[in-house]
């Protein structure tokens, strides 16, 4: 080859890779928000849900299979027909176990039975919402880590996560997917401090998982105190921060998707 075209050959190279390279830089850049919605309750999906799939925006809702139609905690779950809904919109739809049971107080007493709620979950949810489940959500805060679940999670599950008090910011470079950690929203939890979480995965190009329970226009009593039910949030709050969310320069995806497109 001549020296004119292998100069030519390098430099068509060269711009090649700085594209490419830039290119792979700017979409690591780009943050991800993730609005997952535990426990389905029915008044989340009335409120919440609906208003995400108004605006084509997906959200991951994870469910206790055992509970679809009946109550979590005393509050009434989405039922079948709610839950298919808001697939076929382009929600995802993650186990979140069999019974909403503490796993591990569970493995104390009744190993097998803990273990069948993590795989035994996959297998009903998929039934009733007539396609694979692929993600699983620890039910409870940051109580699930025995070493025998989280196998067991990873044999059935390609998406994991736990829930966290503290917020958590997942990089884009080291992230596991099967140890996902998500922030637990709680009704102390001010608009301004959320937006401002937001405000930093944006600027960082990080991904959070922002996980709410009850959203609606009002709160209910705890299941297990005389106190009202700290996982809530009032649905005006929740407008005023998806409309935060929506004014900057960051997605919002589901927990599979996110993978997806992080995993270049
Ligand atoms: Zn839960």
């Amino acid at each position: 080859m001549s020296n004119i075209m292998s100069i030519y050959y390098y430099y068509i190279d060269t711009t090649y890779y700085f594209y490419y390279t830039y290119n792979m830089l700017k979409k690591r850049k780009k943050g991800i928000v993730t609005i997952a919605f535990d426990d389905a309750y029915l008044a989340t999906y009335k409120n919440a849900v609906r208003h995400l799939t108004k605006l084509k925006l997906g959200s991951t809702i994870a469910v206790a299979a055992d509970l679809i139609g009946k109550t979590c905690e005393k509050r009434p779950v989405m039922s079948k027909i709610n839950l298919k809904a808001a697939m076929h919109a382009g929600h995802e739809i993650a186990s979140h176990g069999l019974a909403h049971a503490n796993l591990r107080k569970l493995a104390t007493k009744n190993k097998k039975a803990s273990l069948m709620e993590i795989s035994g979950s996959k297998k009903k949810l998929a039934r009733i919402i007539g396609s694979p489940v692929t993600s699983f959500v620890f039910p409870y805060i940051e109580k699930n880590r025995t070493r025998a679940l989280r196998l067991e999670a990873r044999k059935y599950y390609k998406y994991i996560r736990i829930t966290s008090k503290k917020p958590y910011f997942e990089s884009a470079t080291f992230m596991d997917p099967r140890e996902l950690i998500g922030f637990a929203v709680r009704k102390r939890h001010s608009v301004k401090f959320l937006n401002r979480l937001v405000d930093y995965a944006a600027k960082e190009g990080f991904w959070i998982i922002e996980v709410f329970h009850l959203v609606g226009k009002r709160n209910t009593l705890s299941a297990h105190r005389k106190k009202s039910y700290r996982f809530f949030m009032h649905i005006k709050d929740f407008k005023k921060h998806l409309a935060h969310i929506r004014s900057k320069n960051i997605r919002v995806l589901t927990m599979r998707a996110a993978v997806k497109k992080l995993k270049i």
